[in-house]
């Protein structure tokens, strides 16, 4: 139960942690001898969540066909947004199929002011214009990659320690202007602090200085997970790199559209966003209590 580890213990947080038990026991009871419905995990927005089916099975989830490993098992990602409920399917091989409808918690975000951003970032010109379009095209390539690596089976680690300052899915206003949500978690650390990969992958993306993100890492998890590294000082790896779960792939930094040294890590299953911290539980004791 990661995720009520990881929510602050204000009322919200109790009574999220609560609802978020009560959508836990469906998948519990979907567990029967026979079954083809399998899945676990955080049924809330942002939320990952890991079935397994018979090998050679056609899995939908919300119409939408999920890939299966050769043993059977598969990943689902709930966007900042998903809607509740969602209708899973599965057709075995040998002409079985059953379904069922899982209810997705909905999240109430909440809002977060940014202010000291300079004049440069806020309002780009022209040039910076064409780099933020060559840089999103870079990053959109290496969200396209759909490999077949299994590390996503792996339970995640922390990146680093250090206190949380930006949680995934806040309505941005930077300088009072209102943007885009925020996708990530924040974990505030000095320059230099070593960034270790949560688990395994390849390195999909590699970039010195981008407009927004500064230093970033993309690391493809496989079956359309992947995780990013943002405004590091130094990025440690290069693209078609193999990491290992603790490897150090970067340093933390204060680049790109900061107010601070920080590393923002964030996750996306193909096109949805998901929020890491309900994948490694609360952070260790240590960093928090700094
Ligand atoms: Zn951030």
């Amino acid at each position: 139960m990661n995720a009520i580890a990881s929510f602050t213990l204000t009322s919200a947080g109790l009574m999220l942690a609560w609802l978020v038990s009560i959508a836990m026991i469906a998948p519990v009871s979907a567990k029967e001898e026979g079954s083809l419905v399998e899945l676990e995990g955080d049924f809330v927005q942002g939320g990952l969540l890991f079935g397994k089916a018979p090998v050679g099975s056609k899995v939908l989830w919300g119409g939408r066909e999920v890939r299966l490993t050769p043993q059977g098992d598969y990943v689902i990602g709930l966007g900042r947004d998903n809607r509740t409920p969602v209708l899973l399917r599965v057709e075995a091989a040998d002409g079985r199929s059953q379904q069922q409808v899982f209810d997705i918690v909905q999240r109430d975000y909440e809002k977060q002011e940014i202010t000291g951003i300079s004049k440069k970032i806020m309002s780009p010109g022209e040039e910076e214009l064409k780099r933020i379009k060559k840089e999103n095209a870079l990053i959109g390539q290496a969200r396209r990659v759909d490999s077949d690596r299994t590390d996503f089976l792996t339970p995640f680690q922390w990146p680093l320690t250090g206190p949380i300052t930006g949680v995934f899915g806040s309505q941005r206003v930077y300088n009072g202007r209102p943007s885009r949500p925020h996708f990530g978690v924040d974990i505030a650390a000095p320059t230099g602090t070593p960034a270790r990969a949560p688990i395994g992958g390849v390195v999909t993306l590699a970039y010195d200085d981008m407009f927004y993100s500064g230093g970033t890492i993309m690391i493809d998890h496989g079956y359309g997970l992947n995780s990013s590294f943002l405004h590091l000082s130094r990025v440690l790896v290069k693209v078609g790199d193999k990491v290992e779960q603790g490897q150090v792939v970067g340093e933390v930094g204060a680049t790109g559209r900061v107010t601070g040294a920080h590393l923002d890590w964030r996750m996306n299953w193909y096109d949805q966003r998901i929020d890491p911290q309900l994948l490694v539980g609360a952070m260790p004791e240590t960093a928090s209590a700094r």
